[in-house]
């Protein structure tokens, strides 16, 4: 298998890291892998992730809700109505923060076309990323849009979006900086970027440790806390004007943590869990299991 060493931390360009813990591959492989630490700034990735030609594999499971839009089963069907809602609160989300009712969107890591349907909706002119095969086709048959290959992320017109989003989307992404490179290219002077992340530091992280269902590994490929996450921006001349917390994703990634656990009634302990997670999430940002950060170009 091809993989990919890292020595260099992407964040600060330390070389020097700490083991943080061995996580399995609960979806899909049953693998285990290493995740590292960095000494210097506390940024966390997976060491020896398989490299971009092959990871596809570790993609090939029937739950992978994100990219196969399936409906079986107790966990999906959650995950159904909760997107529904989360959709509404996404656009609402880019309209206020972006500042304009309408204008031009792009959204990396688009799967399967239900946030920019949305954001059409709204009157947006919308572009979208996706790198599998099988979401483009969906969205063209259920919505009738054209989603474009990875690589044309580095081919559009510089300074030519109000906004650039990416939910759940950087953690998934081999080539870091240049991403953050790409989306400042082409950003206006004003437009907005909208990253949403797990957070590392969460209460559910703390809680579940080597069974918190988002570190997902080897899915997940950096592991980020609102201070790294905010380093990785400000190098990129980016500076985070706002934090806000996706407060359901706690019961989601609750749910899971529990089915790796294998707890017995995993779904009802995960949700009762989850609820209390949430509430210590009120306490502060820094709690929450998610976080969408709000940038704006220097
Ligand atoms: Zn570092």
């Amino acid at each position: 298998m091809t993989t990919v060493h890292i020595d260099t931390c992407p964040v600060c360009g330390n070389n020097k890291f700490t083991d943080k813990l061995k996580y399995k591959d609960y979806l899909a492989s049953g693998e285990e892998f290493t995740i590292l630490e960095c000494d210097k700034c506390g940024f966390a990735f997976t060491q020896n992730f398989p490299s971009e030609d092959v990871i596809g594999r570790y993609y090939d499971a029937p739950e992978y809700v994100s990219h196969s839009d399936t409906q079986k089963g107790f966990i999906n069907t959650l995950y159904h109505i909760v997107r529904k809602i989360t959709l509404k609160s996404k656009s609402k989300l880019v309209i206020k923060n972006s500042g304009i009712a309408k204008g031009e969107i792009l959204d990396i890591g688009t799967g399967t076309g239900y946030f920019l349907n949305r954001m059409k909706e709204c009157g947006w002119t919308v572009t979208g990323i996706e790198k599998e095969e099988s979401a483009r086709e969906y969205a063209k048959d259920k919505f009738g849009m054209n989603f474009h290959e990875s690589e044309h992320l580095f081919n559009i017109t510089a300074e030519s979006k109000n906004a650039v989003s990416m939910w759940h989307v950087l953690e998934h992404v081999e080539q870091l900086n240049e991403t953050m490179s790409a989306i400042r290219r082409i950003l206006k002077p004003d437009g907005t970027a909208i990253i949403a992340l797990p957070n590392k530091k969460s209460a559910d992280a703390n809680c579940y440790k080597k069974y918190w269902a988002a570190y997902d590994v080897p899915r997940h490929l950096w592991h980020f806390s609102p201070e790294d996450f905010r380093t990785l921006a400000e190098k990129h001349g980016f500076s985070v004007i706002k934090m806000k917390p996706m407060y359901f994703d706690v019961f989601y990634i609750s749910l899971l943590s529990e089915k790796n656990k294998k707890t017995i009634l995993a779904s009802l302990v995960g949700l009762i869990k989850g609820g209390f997670l949430f509430l210590q999430s009120l306490s502060g940002i820094t709690k929450c299991s998610s976080v969408v950060y709000i940038l704006k170009k220097n």
